[in-house]
């Protein structure tokens, strides 16, 4: 491009000559200023239009989210079935068998500090994966007190066996249509003196010689005589149950002799301070006397209870 200008001395008209720096600094302004557009072009396009890779990354990052969203819901499920075995084990398991209910916090235990879970939220950028492992995590641990649980169930439940087995639960004659018995627990008319007394145990009238039975498992505790009673035998059940055999014709046992459920332990007799020949049957439970009737569960259905509750109320045939 050619420049002139007019000379003030010689008015005459005069071309311009530019010097190679001129033409220089020139080029070089007009480059920058274009490299400084395109660069503004180029963050204008790549702020709107995101290039393939991003596209990419934008898709992974939406299916990384439903899929957390997705898991997030399934643990949400968890818990809710988590909750109905922690029910089920304090209202039926752990009450059955005698045990207390775990306490909540035991269940949930001490859980992470807060603090942690925000690190966790500001790091990963995501609330929601935050939420997602503080739920694992409680679910974790009241998994780990469930299973814990359930062993101490267990254990309960063989315990329960044991004790099944040994507390007194049969008669201690063979009474199949109870016309055995003559007296019950209770306060009753002495047959001897005629005065008001309480009646300990339970009476059964049988000949001299009938078998006498163990009521469960246990331990010969006593052999021999007792005032009052006679011969006598005596069975501790543990559990806090002894049994007691009187007015004994002769004992077929000695102490500490191991006993099962309806082994033959005496004869019935009428030795003591007794009025004929019966059987008189205690069931001691922590050392004190309590109400044989309600001990014969695997002997008697319940017609025959009521029918023995009947007979046990019965005032007139107290052999003491
Ligand atoms: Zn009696």
């Amino acid at each position: 491009m050619k420049k002139f200008r007019i000379n003030p001395q010689t008015l005459a008209i005069e071309r311009v000559e530019h010097g190679f720096m001129y033409w220089l600094r020139r080029s070089g302004l007009y480059i920058l200023s274009g490299m400084c557009l395109g660069i503004v072009f180029f963050f204008v396009y790549f702020m709107l239009f995101p290039s393939p890779r991003e596209k990419q990354l934008i898709r992974q990052n939406e299916e990384l989210e439903s899929q957390v969203r997705l898991i997030d819901k399934r643990v949400d499920q968890m818990q809710v079935v988590m909750t109905d075995l922690e029910q089920r084990d304090d209202n039926l398991y752990r009450v059955l068998f005698g045990a207390e209910p775990i306490p909540l916090a035991v269940r949930q235990g001490a859980t992470r500090k807060m603090s942690y879970y925000d690190e966790l939220a500001r790091m990963t950028n995501s609330q929601l994966l935050a939420d997602l492992m503080l739920k694992t995590d409680v679910l974790e641990k009241e998994m780990y007190t469930q299973a814990k649980s359930y062993d101490e169930v267990l254990e309960l439940a063989k315990t329960q066996e044991i004790r099944m087995e040994n507390i007194p639960a049969i008669q201690p004659v063979l009474n199949k249509d109870l016309k055995r018995v003559a007296s019950g627990y209770g306060w009753r008319i002495d047959p001897i003196y005629h005065t008001r007394k309480f009646h300990q145990g339970m009476d059964f009238t049988a000949p001299i010689g009938t078998e006498v039975y163990a009521t469960g498992n246990g331990r010969i505790s006593f052999v021999g005589w007792r005032q009052g009673y006679g011969q006598t035998v005596m069975v501790d059940h543990g559990f806090g149950y002894e049994t007691l055999y009187a007015h004994l014709y002769k004992p077929l046992c000695r102490v500490g002799q191991r006993v099962k459920r309806a082994d033959i332990i005496a004869l019935v007799g009428n030795t003591g301070k007794s009025t004929g020949p019966h059987l008189h049957y205690e069931v001691h439970y922590h050392g004190k006397a309590v109400d044989p009737r309600n001990f014969y569960f695997y002997d008697l259905t319940p017609d025959e209870y009521d029918m023995m509750v009947q007979l046990s109320n019965n005032f007139g045939h107290m052999l003491d």
